[in-house]
């Protein structure tokens, strides 16, 4: 249930409120499967962004526009979304894309371009002009079947990097509604964002919705050095707040750090099958200090600088050997582009290599390589039973993984290791220990520092946090979102209370920005 009232965001404000909303994403809120005789398994999907959104669509009524997933794209799959969605109780728009559609946009234009640029990897990136046509067609796609949806009272909202042109094509076709998007990942520095070859469309292109949202403070300031430099005929105002555009028209922006089904992660890992599996886990490697990492497998999570550090502490601090077993778990994506394939070798390389170095007769194994995805309830018992986190990207919008160790530690003795360049420090700096994830002695000090870090200290540490991202979970999020961008002004967004910005530059832009 979430934790504050859906009927909140009804009750405070006026009639304009009860705008349908049409929340637009690159797939849609389910799984579909074809079996290998051809017929198809559908289940409604989870995480949650779905879990808070999907309420929103039942009690406001609207319609969620995606790709559902498949790119044979027959009668089936039109019946099959239907049928979870009726189930659900809410309304599904499938948007059919070919896999030479899907090739080029998703995993061309959106993660061999957008995704690396915008976590400050430009090396990483393929400027392929093919990419950027596929891309703009296919945006226009999302647009036509948005508009087979849209009623002009209606709300849109529309999510992340996939989706940055859906505004100004939107505008094109005529729609008139109010648009608001949320980027799930970093904006990038000026420096960076300049290298994209298009960038001067995506920024006009972006200016088309009527509220953008960042993750944090930092998003947003790049976003406006970029629209300062690169547009000289508009003018950012309010606290980097409001843009004016030449024709009159405002656009305002926000930082709105997203949360999780907190409650939901802390009840779970309450659950006897839980407490089980974590015994199990513990008893398995008994006497052992636990680390845990989990990550999707992707070069913006920074995996081998963290077996790295992981291999300095072992050689540094010798009484670790032993003493502290790391579970890393990485979860397969994206294996159509070769980096990811690189990646998993240089990972499973340097997995092999520490285990070679440190693997003794007794049975102690310095790191259990799990390479698949696992189910919510092992992931659980994975937090629950770790003792520490490490979380360490190279840079993140946010990143869950930490918010979700912080719910899961139930008795408030785990100790979160977070990058400072994960959108998450933000928010959860005050409990976790910071480290610079290419900082390599400053992460196996961390690790040394948690693994002997006294109980009240974790204790203290860890209440900070789980206070933290119960209070602002996903429903809140969702709800203040929505307030903000039907009301007018932008203050109705709380940041959490405890929220400062991360880096020493995001500091000193908090002083002079928005301090006092
Ligand atoms: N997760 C998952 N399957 C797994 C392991 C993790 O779905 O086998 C989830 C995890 O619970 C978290 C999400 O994947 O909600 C990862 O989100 P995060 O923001 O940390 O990183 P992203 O993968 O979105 O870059």
């Amino acid at each position: 249930m979430p934790l504050i009232p859906l009927e909140h965001t009804v009750t405070t404000t006026s009639a304009k409120q009860q705008r349908r909303l049409i929340v637009v994403s690159n797939r849609l809120p389910l799984v579909l499967h074809r079996n290998p005789d051809g017929s198809l398994d559908s289940r409604p999907g989870s995480g949650g962004l779905v879990t808070a959104l999907l309420p929103v669509l039942r009690d406001r009524g609207g319609v969620w526009v995606g790709w559902p997933g498949i790119t044979d794209h027959g009668p089936d799959v039109d019946a099959a979304v239907a049928a979870t969605a009726d189930k659900a109780g809410y309304r599904l728009a499938p948007v059919t894309l070919s896999a030479e559609e899907q090739a080029g946009f998703y995993y061309g234009f959106s993660n061999e371009v957008l995704w690396p640029l915008f976590h400050d990897l430009q090396s990483q990136c393929h400027f392929d002009p093919a990419y950027w046509r596929c891309y703009t067609a296919v945006n226009h796609k999302y647009a036509r079947a948005v508009m087979a949806q849209a009623q002009p009272d209606d709300f849109i909202w529309v999510h992340d990097y996939q989706l940055l042109l859906l505004a100004a094509d939107l505008r094109r076709e005529g729609c008139t509604a109010p648009l608001a998007f949320f980027l799930h990942i970093p904006f990038p520095p000026l420096d960076i964002y300049l290298k994209l070859p298009w960038r001067f469309t995506l920024l006009r292109a972006l200016l088309e919705f009527d509220l953008i949202g960042f993750q944090t403070l930092r998003d947003q300031r790049n976003f406006v050095q970029c629209i300062r430099t690169l547009l000289p005929d508009v003018r950012v105002a309010q606290r980097n707040n409001q843009v004016h555009l030449p024709d009159g028209r405002r656009v305002r922006l926000g930082s709105f750090p997203i949360g999780i089904d907190a409650e939901a992660f802390q009840r779970q890992s309450r659950t006897p099958g839980v407490v089980a599996a974590a015994d199990a886990l513990r008893a398995e490697l008994p006497g052992r200090e636990l680390l845990l990492g989990v990550d999707r497998l992707d070069y913006t999570k920074g995996i081998p600088l963290r077996l790295e550090a992981f291999r300095n502490a072992l050689r540094q601090y010798p009484e670790l050997q032993e003493h502290v077993t790391l579970i890393q778990v990485v979860v397969p994506s994206r294996d159509d582009i070769p980096e990811y394939r690189d990646l998993r070798f240089e990972i499973e390389h340097l997995v092999g290599e520490i285990n070679g170095e440190f693997t003794r007769p007794g049975g102690w194994v310095p790191i259990h390589y799990v390479y698949r995805s696992v189910d919510r309830l092992d992931l659980i018992a994975y937090y629950r039973a770790a003792r520490i986190a490490l979380v360490t990207p190279l840079k993140d919008g946010m990143n869950l993984v930490a918010k979700e160790f912080c719910a899961c530690s139930v008795d408030d003795d785990g100790v979160l290791i977070l990058s400072e360049f994960a959108g998450s420090a933000a928010q959860l700096q005050h409990g976790a220990l910071l480290i610079n994830p290419y900082d390599i002695e400053g992460m196996s000090s961390a690790i040394y520092q948690a693994c002997f870090m006294p109980l009240e200290e974790r204790r203290d540490r860890m209440r900070r946090l789980r206070r933290s991202v119960s209070r602002h979970n996903v429903f809140r999020w969702v709800n203040s979102f929505l307030e903000t961008a039907i009301a007018s002004d932008l203050d109705a967004f709380p940041l959490p209370e405890d929220y400062v910005p991360s880096t020493e530059a995001e500091q000193a832009y908090w002083d002079t920005e928005f301090a006092g």
